[in-house]
């Protein structure tokens, strides 16, 4: 551990920045830049992460000199303030905040107002000239550290319901309602300090302990706590979602209080540099008067909007921050300008104006949707902020999806009949089941139901149901409430704010206007206007073509990129998608979902019940006619862009049935006894399938089909170049071993399309080529190509082989691997590039030393995922084949593989 184990910030200095945040955690790092920055930072100091790591390790205990440490910092933030901590004259409150690496939004602990006791209370009282303040701040107080320190960071888990924090808000409630008020606003200094009593008594009680009067006991009590909260429950289920190792730990940050709640001139607030939701370049927040931070998220009263491009519905009646108090708009405007220009990239920032002053407590990069992330991307790159480089890299892939995805046909939605409106946290459509626990959610989710999870407002404990549900709905919360922070960067269809929902989770209910819906019943959700539908409404595609930013960065990202992206498709309809997703070619067009069509099933089982050749021969004559026709459909549409279509490729067995009354069905349809059907099930029958008699090992038993299908690609060639469209077959041999199993296939493929060429008198050019998916047929890829003219690495197969893993069966035991961490990821999903990709790298290098413009690709799952197109990138091949809906996050993803090692 480096000797340095404290980090001070505050008067225009600072000794860390923003590029420490590995040590100092996001939090830390950005007070500190800020506060070099000259941006009006309450002053403080940053315990760093590798104190939190010794921390956990030692079970608890504090490196050597610490305690020093922290007395300097403090003494330095005394002397800035002019005031001393637990002081009963003039006391200086600190608040105690976590902060990761990576922001984990209310993952993470807060103890605000540390110092205040029965004695500093009284220096409170005059410094504020409030009595009710001061008892406000140190009620406060009270529920924070009973409920972070004294309860969760001691490991007591009460029962539902009854959490310290839980227990005093409802003492509080007493105390409203005795009073006959609604809002906390409304309580009078008496009442607060008959509260705080009332709370030291019920900490007392409940947790058997005296609430801690010593500020120091506070402070350190505060420290620990928010360090334990990084082990907490739902900081670990956090960190599992978002793959955030546990090595990193938290730093904490110990600032000067500053106070939102002392009057009617103090406030505060929360604002994103540009609009979160739709990437528009429009300062965009909220606050409440006289409110300490906790208030705005939580939804206690209906926050204001700082301007008027900030109005909703819900308060649109209310006035602005610009109207209220226009100096400290101006003001905060100009931090807005000066807090882009330096960071480069939109910042979601928290504010506190304490009676007249204003103060910034935290800025760190927002979270942004998906059609947000492209339209800031290309907004800053025209502003000249950023590169077309960096623009290219500023949209996560993944988050394209959101762009390509459905929302609610507004045919039908005019239909439907509304039940309720709130605020459109995330855009999209979103139709499901309602449930009202998250853990309802997850399960539902699991048995393949799509739910919408409903809460009268979401916590940390929800994010595994926020993240199984299709979308989510709560009656509470404003546009920075925790529902839509974690859906808006989830790029989830979301409402928050929907006042006009009454939910009841204990009895699984939710009503709205006078009707009443029970879990399980459908809803619709109109995300991006913020409207609840009854039942299901259709969902529509979405028209990415239609967004000018979303092309303009597509555009940027293509003239980068040095990989092609094709698709895996294998009917026009698919083909047609991906084209107009921006598919270059067709990657893999597998030919057996062909053959189960309702036309053609009963040709391929005769085919294989027949006892010769020459029986098999006549059944495939009748699909001939039905390939080709395919064929000539795929050719048109992909008019001039090459199409690789892969041979037959599974088990026979797989096409005939398995159950006795589909066999009986079959035999009399095909007038043989059951009995024959049975004994060649039986005969077809194999161990081991996926190693068994498929792939090439088909096409060479049985010749005939391999020449039925080249027979049927090269017709239908010739038939589409005749009427003048361009085309480019690509024939590929699957499961390949051997050369000399390539040698075979490749030779019957030659002859045939040469006779129909020269049958047709239509010269088309074609390749034939293979699939590396067989460890083998890798290592030996020089052999290999010498008769292939194109490489696809098929690596669901070779991840499957080179494992040992057979994907239908791994359900049984991934899962708890990548729990367990025995294996990093999935390797179905990511490809695995320590031992798959070195087979990948080997093939390519191997077969291009003895066919140099071997043409390579991909063509398994991974061809649609950005990390392993990063891979395929490096390795130097020719393009990735995915599937439609992925072509516009490969084309991104490959445009910043090419961007990456340049930055
Ligand atoms: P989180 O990481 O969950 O956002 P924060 O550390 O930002 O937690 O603290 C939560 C809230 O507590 C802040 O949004 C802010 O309103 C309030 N807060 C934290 N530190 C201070 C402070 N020094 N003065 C006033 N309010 C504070
Ligand atoms: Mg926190
Ligand atoms: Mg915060």
């Amino acid at each position: 551990m480096a000797e340095k184990k404290v980090y001070f910030f505050g008067g225009g200095k600072a000794e860390g920045k923003a590029k420490m945040k590995e040590l100092l955690g996001g939090k830390g790092a950005n007070l500190a830049e800020m506060s070099a920055l000259g941006v009006p930072v309450p002053p403080g100091f940053t315990i760093t992460t590798e104190v939190c790591t010794h921390f956990m390790k030692t079970g608890g205990k504090y490196p050597k000199g610490l305690e020093n440490d922290v007395k300097t910092a403090l003494k330095k933030v005394e002397k800035i303030m002019g005031s001393r901590f637990g002081d009963h004259r003039n006391p200086l409150l600190f608040s105690v905040r976590s902060g990761a690496r990576i922001s984990m939004p209310g993952m993470m602990e807060t103890v605000l107002n540390i110092g205040l006791n029965e004695s500093t209370i009284t220096g409170l009282i005059d410094k504020s000239g409030s009595e009710r303040f001061a008892s406000d701040a140190y009620r406060r107080l009270i529920t924070m550290y009973s409920d972070v320190v004294m309860e969760k960071a001691a490991g007591i888990e009460p029962k539902e319901g009854m959490g310290i924090r839980q227990q005093l808000e409802k003492e509080m409630r007493k105390i409203k309602k005795d009073k006959g008020v609604k809002f906390d606003t409304q309580l009078d200094a008496n009442d607060l300090k008959k509260l705080v009593q009332i709370f030291k008594k019920k900490v007392k009680q409940v947790l058997k302990k005296e609430f801690p009067d010593d500020p120091y006991e506070q402070l350190w009590g505060a420290i620990s706590a928010v360090f334990r909260s990084w082990n907490g429950k739902r900081a670990i289920a956090y960190r599992r979602i978002e793959n955030i190792p546990d090595e990193w730990g938290t730093a904490v940050n110990i600032q000067t209080m500053v106070f939102g709640n002392m009057g009617e001139s103090s406030a505060t607030g929360v604002a994103f540099t540009r609009n979160p939701a739709t990437g528009e370049n429009k300062f965009y927040g909220e606050f409440l008067v006289n409110a300490q931070g906790e208030d705005v998220v939580a939804g206690i009263r209906t926050p204001q909007a700082i301007n008027k491009v900030s109005k909703t519905d819900a308060s649109k009646h209310l006035p602005s921050l610009e109207e209220l108090m226009p100096k400290l708009y101006k003001q905060l405007a100009q931090i807005r300008t000066k807090l882009e220009k330096h960071y480069r990239d939109m910042q979601d920032v928290e504010f506190t104006i304490q009676d007249g002053k204003l103060f910034m407590l935290q800025t760190r990069v927002g979270k942004r949707n998906g059609a947000a992330a492209v339209r800031m991307a290309v907004n800053m790159c025209e502003e000249k902020l950023i590169s077309k480089k960096e623009a290219i890299l500023r949209v996560n892939p993944e988050q394209l999806d959101e762009l390509l995805h459905p929302m609610l046909d507004p045919k039908a939605e005019k239909k439907a009949e509304k039940l309720a409106s709130g605020l459109p946290a995330g855009p999209g459509g979103g139709i499901g089941q309602v449930v009202f626990t998250a853990d309802d959610a997850e399960a539902w989710a699991k048995k393949g139901k799509k739910v919408i999870l409903v809460r009268d407002e979401t916590s940390p404990e929800d994010v595994h149901g926020m993240r199984a549900a299709k979308a989510i709905l709560t009656a509470k919360g404003g546009m920075t409430s925790h529902a839509a922070l974690v859906a808006r960067g989830w790029g989830k269809c979301c409402i928050v704010g929907c006042g006009d929902l009454n939910v009841d989770a204990v009895k699984k209910t939710l009503s709205a206007n006078g009707k009443i819906l029970r879990e399980g019943d459908w809803i619709s959700l109109n995300g991006t206007k913020g409207i609840v539908y009854e039942g299901q409404i259709s969902l529509l595609p979405a028209d990415p073509e239609k967004n000018v930013y979303y092309k303009k960065l597509m555009t940027w990202a293509d003239k980068l990129r040095k990989l092609n992206i094709r698709t895996n498709a294998d009917n026009p309809h698919d083909a047609k998608m991906a084209r107009n997703f921006g598919a270059e070619g067709i990657g893999l067009c597998r030919t057996e979902h062909m053959f189960f069509g309702p036309d053609r099933i009963s040709a391929m089982r005769e085919m294989i019940l027949a006892d010769d050749e020459a029986g098999r021969k006549k059944a495939l004559k009748k699909l001939l006619p039905l390939q080709r026709k395919d064929f000539i459909g795929i050719f048109k549409v992909m008019d001039g862009l090459p199409v690789t279509i892969r041979t037959l490729d599974p088990p026979l067995h797989e096409f005939l049935p398995n159950d006795q009354a589909s066999q009986k069905e079959m035999a009399k349809q095909m007038g043989v006894t059951v009995e024959t059907i049975k004994a060649k099930v039986q005969s077809l029958h194999e161990l081991n399938p996926m190693l068994g008699h498929r792939g090439c090992r088909l096409g060479i038993t049985y010749p005939e089909i391999t020449e039925m299908q080249v027979q049927a690609i090269i017709e239908a060639a010739c038939n589409v170049a005749k009427r003048g469209i361009k085309v480019h077959p690509e024939i590929m041999i699957p499961l390949v071993g051997t050369k000399t199993e390539l040698t075979n296939q490749r030779e019957l493929a030659v002859a045939t399309a040469e006779k129909v060429i020269k049958k047709t008198g239509v010269r088309v050019k074609y390749l034939v080529g293979t699939m590396i998916e067989i460890p083998r047929a890798a290592l030996t890829a020089n052999e290999v190509a010498e008769v292939a003219e194109f490489f696809s690495f098929g690596t669901n197969d070779l991840t499957q082989m080179t494992f040992g893993y057979s994907r239908d069966d791994a359900g049984k035991f991934l899962p708890g691997y990548i729990a367990g961490k025995i294996l990093p990821a999935d390797p179905f999903q990511t490809l695995d590039q320590t031992g798959v990709g070195q087979l990948v790298d080997i093939g390519i290098k191997r077969g291009r030393s003895t066919r140099s413009n071997l043409k390579v690709g991909i063509c398994g799952e991974h061809g649609g995922d950005p990390k392993s197109i990063e891979f395929c990138h490096k390795v130097g091949m020719n393009y990735v084949s995915c599937s439609p809906y992925r072509v516009p996050i490969a084309r991104l993803a490959a445009a910043q593989a090419a961007v990456y090692p340049m930055r």
